[in-house]
């Protein structure tokens, strides 16, 4: 009986787990820091649950702008953020980089993703070119209505058995999210990655295809409260955190993952 139920039960989730989300070759956000000057609620880069001061260097920025153009990668968009992207002490020279780009993919659009909020980083906006488009969610405070990111679905019995390769809309909408760690799926992932140290970043932007991001997403998706958006799950302003996260938010505090870089 027992059996029967498992054999029943397991098709049954994964089908419930909705369509498979397409992963968007077109678009990245480039994770430049990790650093942000606000600490909201819930954030998906685990800035306040696991703060981070870590940077792409210039030779990150300058290894995915070759890469780009040796495998004549079309991009629609190319977003930096972060954390607070202003913040990384080089935006203007990594702005100057990917400009190489651009000058050969004039279609590309180059973006800014900041949460506009301070004295310094509206000093640093000034000074950002006016070819750059700014998106600006001007934040005034640390909290807002946003996903229970660090609701982990493998946490709840109803997501156990589900199809984490199908990611969630995010995949889709954002594009890619590299790191100083390599490529994921999204931006979200890999802030799991950073703070449970699966270390499952792609290194090389020839390897990011439907297969690799499967195999990360299998992992990373389990972990991230995104997921359960595919179930029109409610919105919060409370801080919450389910067990896995708690104890990897715990274990990052005594000793952070070591992950291979970029
Ligand atoms: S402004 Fe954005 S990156 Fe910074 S803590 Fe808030 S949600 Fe996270
Ligand atoms: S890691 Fe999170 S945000 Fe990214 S595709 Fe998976 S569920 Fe969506």
């Amino acid at each position: 009986m027992k059996i029967d139920y498992i054999k029943i039960k397991k098709p049954l989730v994964r089908w419930l787990s909705g369509v498979r989300w397409k992963s968007n070759f077109q678009e990245i956000e480039l994770e430049i820091t990790t650093f942000c000057n606000l600490k909201c609620y819930n954030c998906d880069r685990s800035i306040r649950q696991a703060p981070s001061v870590e940077c792409m260097s210039l030779s990150q920025i300058q290894k995915f702008v070759r890469e780009s153009i040796n495998l004549k990668w079309k991009w629609n968009k190319i977003t930096l953020l972060g954390g607070e992207p202003t913040l990384h002490p080089q935006i203007l020279e990594i702005v100057e980089i990917i400009r190489q780009y651009t000058n050969l993919n004039p279609n590309c659009v180059l973006e800014i993703a900041t949460n506009g909020y301070g004295v310094t980083v509206n000093s640093v906006l000034k000074k950002i070119p006016g070819w750059v488009s700014i998106r600006n969610t001007d934040k005034t405070s640390i909290i807002h209505d946003f996903c229970s990111y660090n609701i982990a679905p493998i946490d709840l019995r109803e997501y156990r058995g589900a199809d984490f390769t199908k990611g969630c809309w995010i995949t889709t909408a954002c594009g890619l999210g590299p790191t100083k760690y390599g490529y994921y799926s999204c931006g979200a992932g890999a802030s799991v990655d950073r703070v449970f140290g699966f270390d499952v970043g792609i290194k090389k932007l020839k390897d990011v295809g439907n297969r690799s991001l499967k195999k990360q997403m299998k992992i990373i998706c389990s972990y991230c409260g995104h997921y359960k958006k595919n179930r029109n799950t409610k919105r919060t302003r409370e801080e919450a955190i389910s067990p896995r996260w708690a104890n990897a938010y715990s274990g990052y505090r005594k000793q952070k993952p070591v992950l291979s870089k970029y």
